[in-house]
């Protein structure tokens, strides 16, 4: 029997209708098939243009077959944090591996991407006599980590270097102990890269420590998928690349990779290594074998990217707005929330999912759609997708008739 608990949370029926009010109320569609580029959402099989399973990692056969091993092996979890006695050798050989995939000397595994960029801001950023940089779009994990971080914050304008110069040459960062600037590589909204031979120059002279976040990046750009850094040849210049294993390795987890002093020092120091627990072995092997894969079926990236262009071609030819995107991330711009809803519900009768993307997420007159094409799509998958966002842009009269 359930029983109401109290009426001291009936605030929230208030607040639950200002958030339908404002088009800001959000229930998840239900997955129920694996993730992958065509799938069973809520009751239906449509073309998957939603996850971030890039390369079709989440429901690979090796992968698969590593994790069960891994489980057979190792068991379920660790069932304590990295530092007490959570850090199997199958951690320590993903750090290892994912260093190697970076180009860096050491990395530090933790428990998702959100997890990794607020543990490096809150760890590096220990004074009110620090400076932490961060671009406008950035990933709401860096937000956050610049929040719980102790030092105050500047939020330069997208990719703007002018106003990035004027920021290190200002008086607090010349007098900040520490400079710390922060992007995305692959802006998870637009699509768009980060021009960091540009910013690596900005921090070298101005003696800024970069950080990178990759998560869209890893196992999408540079050499079989290494990201932003191989992708415009930096390789030693960028200091902290942080990379998720929750997208292109269609696991869960993030990682910091970068010198092995930042390991050492984040080990004693990130609060969430020191106070949340370790992923699950299979976790590990799950990652382990994407990598193998990765460079084993060098395929997948190149259908990954012949997708994208493709798809992103028939999209412009139809006459959507594909916004910025240099990338699988594909946002179709309607300019207004209740719009782009009803082109994703349209979409959907015609079997094809891509969600809607409302403010707060994105500013207001850039809400949009937000297709991700992966390795797995078939061009008989993407024309049958083009099919329906042309019949539904035209119903909605987001395109011409
Ligand atoms: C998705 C994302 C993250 C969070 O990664 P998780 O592993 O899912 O926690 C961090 N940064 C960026 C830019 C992202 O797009």
């Amino acid at each position: 029997m359930q029983t109401k608990t109290s009426d001291r949370l009936a605030f929230l029926d208030r607040e639950i209708a200002a958030l339908k009010e404002q088009s800001r109320f959000i229930e998840p569609a239900v997955l129920e098939s694996p993730q992958d580029a065509v799938a069973v959402i809520n009751g239906k099989k449509v073309v998957n243009l939603t996850s971030n399973n890039y390369l079709c990692l989440a429901n690979h056969p090796k992968v698969k077959a590593a994790a069960i091993k891994a489980v057979e092996k190792y068991g379920v979890g660790t069932a304590a944090v990295r530092t007490i006695i959570g850090t199997m050798d199958i951690h320590v050989e993903l750090e290892k591996r994912f260093a190697e995939f970076k180009q860096t000397e050491a990395s530090l595994l933790l428990q998702s991407g959100f997890t990794t960029n607020v543990a490096v801001c809150q760890s590096l950023m220990d004074s009110d006599r620090d400076l932490l940089i961060s671009d406008e779009l950035n990933h709401a994990s860096i937000i956050d980590g610049a929040r719980l971080a102790k030092a105050p914050r500047k939020i330069c304008p997208h990719k703007d270097m002018k106003a990035l110069r004027a920021i290190l040459e200002s008086p607090e960062a010349k007098n900040a102990r520490r400079r710390l600037f922060v992007t995305d590589g692959v802006f998870s909204m637009d699509g768009d890269i980060a021009p960091l031979p540009e910013i690596t120059e900005l921090c070298e002279k101005y003696g800024a420590v970069l950080m990178v976040d990759d998560a869209h990046a890893s196992g999408v750009l540079g050499r079989q998928g290494r990201g932003t850094v191989d992708h415009f040849g930096l390789q030693g210049r960028v200091d902290i690349q942080i990379g998720t294993l929750s997208k292109a390795f269609a696991a869960v987890g993030g990682y910091a990779a970068s010198t092995k002093q930042l390991r050492d020092y984040m080990c004693s120091t990130a609060r969430p290594f020191l106070f949340s627990s370790s992923h699950p072995p299979s976790v590990a092997a799950t990652c382990l074998a994407g990598l193998d894969v990765l460079y084993s079926e060098p395929h997948l990236l190149e259908n990954l990217w012949n997708n994208t262009k493709f798809f992103k071609e028939e999209l412009k030819k139809a006459g959507f707005d594909t916004g910025l995107s240099e990338t699988p991330i594909v946002p179709v711009m309607i300019g207004d929330t209740a719009k782009a809803k009803a082109l994703s519900a349209r979409l959907f009768e015609y079997g094809v999912f891509a969600l809607a993307i409302g403010y707060p997420t994105v500013p207001r007159g850039k809400e949009r759609l937000r297709a991700i094409v992966t390795a797995g799509h078939t061009v008989g998958d993407l024309e049958n997708a083009v099919a329906a966002f042309k019949k539904a842009g035209r119903e909605l009269g987001i395109i011409r008739a």
